[in-house]
């Protein structure tokens, strides 16, 4: 059995508290510990596994978590947040449209692109409300084991498959807020296989669906060699259990309209009121052929009350759950496989309760899907267990993720030198030596992309930093070493250091919107699709930059020109001439041979310099500088 290849400590559980098991989910978030007895979620108080995220913030006194929230959203609608996790690490920009389905004002932090929530007398960032969910299921966690909480402070926190680093950095500034340091972050869909420890069972590819409350995503995983890679995901960020409920509020809010001529979907409260009896008639569905839905509004004077049949119901969401079978169909084809290689479908998310659901997914897949852990757990006991690999409870499991897209920096001529290659398992870490193109260079702008093709114009611009102070020298003399360091977590950090002054500088990337999988997807295809064209121009861009720079080399002894010969001298002039011209063509074979050419008229020109070179070796210090200027251009 492989090792996990940086096992941070093997008595974590002692030395630094326990660590805990968190899924921060968008509707509803969960604790979960692993210790002798296995994985267990941890409950509250009275007993409720599981904390509505949702945060409330009155005007006057401390925010309001989970359930009690819930209850002020009716009041205040205004200043209790709910979702936060559609915001994190997101611009008003990339909400678009989903900007209008949120009750609250948001708006850009000043200065950057970055959403908050507009309270009035201040903004509130969607990373503050996560943190004060993180801070309650950490008091949470800390009261039920007993322990104080300065003990608890560190925990393995799972996000969408699809979080871009910018949301996953998000993430880990909320539980910061929480005083919880992040110390893995699982992808979901990959959680949830680890807890039904689908990796010591030979399976292949599993199948995760996962109907939330307000969203639906579904990841074909592979599990090879004690390795979890995500092969595809799909999904539909608009479609979950509130959709469901929303079929029975119109259906109530129709009747109530017919029997009292009131509309009480215009009035916010009463539709929040609506909705919660809603949901509850729709749970009850889940376990009974009929449910009643009660609503009352004693200052409207609606008494309303209805037996809903669950084929009604079933009726009312059928085409619904159809749109997630469309998604899986999705998954498999972007995946290029077919139901016959799915050797398991896992099903996750409180909605996966309903029996239709249940049917929709295991027809669709051709075999029965796993439901003997609770749905609305499964990702916080996966959580679990892949903390106590890292506390070291758990033995013999290894958990890698890969970089879904290659990672490099620009060079000259605007080429991609790549330092991580797509499908690399994470941590990982790259180095590569770069040098200046002119003489005197005392800044050297690093430009850092993501991406298959060849061109950095093609490639996704994740940023860009200057590497500042480098002493002035010839061209081709600094030795500038980059190093790329993906953590486990997918965040990059990229470092430039000139090795002989010392010089350095650094980038902690965080992209200003992120890439969704089917951004990931284009992106893979453009790349293949165009591999052939991107690799001729690559050879081009390069073979123009290897000309540039000999044409400049050249250019710099022109006062030794004179000591040439007629001939000598004619053919450096032609092949310079040539090599300038070259600007216009891009045919790698056609720039080869001027190269070429170049190169051997410049010989004689070489010959002289290294005679002249050696005739001054009395200025010692030099000598060794311009030799090394030489062999390095
Ligand atoms: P999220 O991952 O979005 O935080 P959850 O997995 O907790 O969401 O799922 C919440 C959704 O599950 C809600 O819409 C809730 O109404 C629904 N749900 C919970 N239990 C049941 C049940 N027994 N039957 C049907 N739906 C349920
Ligand atoms: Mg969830």
């Amino acid at each position: 059995m492989i090792e996990l290849p940086t096992l941070p400590m093997n008595d974590g559980a002692h030395a630094g508290g326990p660590i805990l098991g968190i899924d921060l989910g968008t509707t509803n978030s969960l604790v979960a510990i692993h210790d002798a007895g296995g994985s267990r979620v941890l409950a509250d108080f009275e007993g409720r596994a599981s904390l509505a995220s949702i945060v409330s913030y009155p005007t006057d006194g401390a925010p309001v978590v989970g359930e009690a929230a819930r209850e002020r959203a009716r009041l205040d609608p205004g200043r209790t947040v709910h979702s936060a996790k559609r915001l994190i690490g997101k611009s008003v920009q990339d909400l678009g449209r989903e900007l209008s389905t949120m009750p609250y004002r948001i708006v850009d932090a000043p200065g950057r692109s970055l959403a908050m929530i507009d309270l009035g007398e201040r903004l509130l960032s969607p990373a503050e409300v996560s943190g004060q969910i993180l801070a309650e299921l950490r008091r949470r966690a800390a009261a039920a084991l007993k322990r104080p909480l300065e003990e608890v402070t560190r925990a393995v926190v799972t996000v969408p498959a699809y979080f871009d680093d910018a949301q996953r950095q998000a993430t880990r500034e909320a539980a910061k807020l929480a005083g919880l340091e992040i110390v893995r972050m699982v992808n979901e869909p990959t959680a949830a296989a680890l807890a039904y420890g689908l990796d010591q069972d030979g399976a292949e590819h599993v199948i995760v669906y996962d109907l939330g409350g307000g969203t639906f995503d579904v990841s074909l995983l592979q599990l090879k060699g004690g390795v979890y890679r995500v092969l595809a995901t799909a999904g539909d960020t608009y479609l979950g259990g509130d959709d469901f409920d929303r079929t029975l509020v119109l259906h109530a809010a129709r009747e109530i309209q017919e029997r009292s001529g009131q509309d009480v979907l215009a009035d916010p409260a009463a539709r929040a009121a609506l909705r919660m009896a809603a949901e509850q008639t729709k749970i009850a569905l889940s376990n009974a052929e009929e449910a009643e839905l009660s609503f009352h509004d004693p200052a409207k004077g609606i008494a309303y009350r209805a037996t809903i049949n669950w084929r009604t119901f079933q009726e009312a969401v059928a085409p619904l759950i159809q749109r997630t079978l469309d998604c899986c169909a999705r998954v498999l084809n972007d995946a290029g496989l077919s139901v016959e290689n799915v050797n398991e479908v896992v099903l996750v998310g409180g909605s996966t309760r309903v029996p239709l659901v249940k049917a929709a997914a295991a027809q669709f897949f051709q075999r029965p899907a796993r439901d003997e852990l609770d749905p609305e757990q499964v990702v916080a006991l996966g959580a679990a267990v892949q903390a106590g690999v890292l506390g070291g409870t758990v033995h013999d499991l290894l958990l890698l993720d890969v970089t879904p897209l290659s990672l490099g920096i620009e060079t000259l001529g605007g080429a991609v030198s790549k330092l991580i290659q797509r499908n690399t398992a994470i941590p990982a870490q790259a180095q590569e030596g770069f040098t200046t193109s002119v003489d005197g260079q005392t800044a050297v702008s690093l430009h850092v992309l993501q991406g298959e093709r060849e061109l950095a114009a093609d490639c996704r611009s994740l940023g860009k930093f200057v590497l500042n102070g480098i002493p002035p020298m010839p061209a081709g003399l600094p030795q500038i070493a980059v190093r790329f360091t993906l953590d486990a977590d997918g965040m990059l950090r990229v470092r430039a250091k000139e090795q002989r002054s010392s010089v350095s500088a650094e980038v902690e990337i965080q992209p200003k919107h992120g890439l969704t999988d089917n951004e990931v997807e284009r992106m893979l295809t453009d790349a293949w699709q165009h591999a052939e064209q991107d690799l001729t121009t690559r050879r081009v861009v390069d073979l123009r930059a290897q000309l540039d720079i000999v044409v400049a080399a050249v250019e710099k002894q022109r006062t030794l020109f004179k000591k040439l010969e007629v001939t000598q001298l004619e053919r450096l002039e032609d092949a310079l001439e040539e090599a300038i011209d070259a600007k216009s063509i891009d045919r790698p074979d056609a720039l080869k041979g001027i190269l070429d050419a170049l190169e051997e008229a410049s010989f004689p020109l070489a010959e002289l310099l290294m005679h002249r070179i050696a005739s001054e070796t009395v200025k010692d210090r030099k000598v060794s500088e311009l030799l090394d200027s030489e062999s390095s251009a």
